[in-house]
């Protein structure tokens, strides 16, 4: 089969932010997770069941239709690796128009992925310049940029993005559409989600959170 014709699974997409990943950039949220991290931030995107498919020949018409500025893609979810082969053909039929910088978040470690990776993950490694490794774990949370907890590390992958001068959360943006509010970013303190959810149903406003679960292990789910 053509692999542009090959379906993703995804949760939903953000068409820009800026505190996922160097710069501007949307985020494709794939839906399912083989791990179960205590304290993940995105219970709902870990089952196989349910989603949204997509090809990646729509996503990737979607997404080179945004704005030039917006000059990265980030992958988080739910496990990215775990759909990695469609991923890996998501980011080179972007490509074919538009030099993007490519992040994903996983909950594996890049040393296991390197050694023991299938190949569809190892091609996703292939396109990577940026790779959030490791399982969130929610004794270790902290500010930090761009992960939930200590042990989730930034891989620089190619020469493209240099380690930032301050390693400290990006903080978190709200975007409202269609009468929804939804947050997005690595909260900086752990039980986040839980605070803002009961202050918003106190307020009886409508909302749908869409947060990083730093993958895999890296809690795409930051917390
Ligand atoms: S934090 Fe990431 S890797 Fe861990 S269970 Fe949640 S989605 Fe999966």
């Amino acid at each position: 089969m053509d692999a542009e014709q090959a379906e993703l699974v995804i949760s939903r997409v953000a068409h820009r932010t800026t505190v996922l990943g160097p710069g501007v950039r949307a985020v494709v949220w794939v839906h399912g997770c083989p791990l179960r991290c205590a304290g993940c931030v995105a219970p709902e995107d870990l089952p196989f069941e349910g989603g949204v498919r997509r090809t990646v020949a729509d996503l990737a018409a979607e997404l080179n239709a945004l704005s030039a500025d917006v000059r990265g893609l980030t992958l988080s979810g739910g496990e990215p690796m775990a759909q990695a082969g469609p991923l890996a053909a998501l980011v080179r039929a972007l490509r074919r128009d538009r030099d993007w910088s490519v992040m994903s978040y996983t909950g594996f470690t890049l040393e296991h992925l390197r050694r023991h990776g299938t190949d569809g993950q190892r091609a996703l490694l292939a396109e990577l310049d940026l790779l959030v490794d490791g399982p969130y774990v929610a004794a270790r949370h902290a500010d930090l940029l761009w992960r939930g907890s200590a042990n989730q590390r930034l891989r620089f992958l190619t020469g493209r993005h240099a380690p930032p001068a301050e390693d400290r959360s990006a903080g978190l943006e709200f975007h409202v559409a269609d009468d929804t509010l939804a947050w997005v970013g690595v909260p900086p303190v752990p039980g986040f989600r839980e605070t803002f959810e009961d202050a918003m149903a106190g307020a009886r406003t409508p909302l749908a959170v869409a947060v990083p679960t730093p993958n895999g292990e890296d809690g795409h789910g930051v917390g």
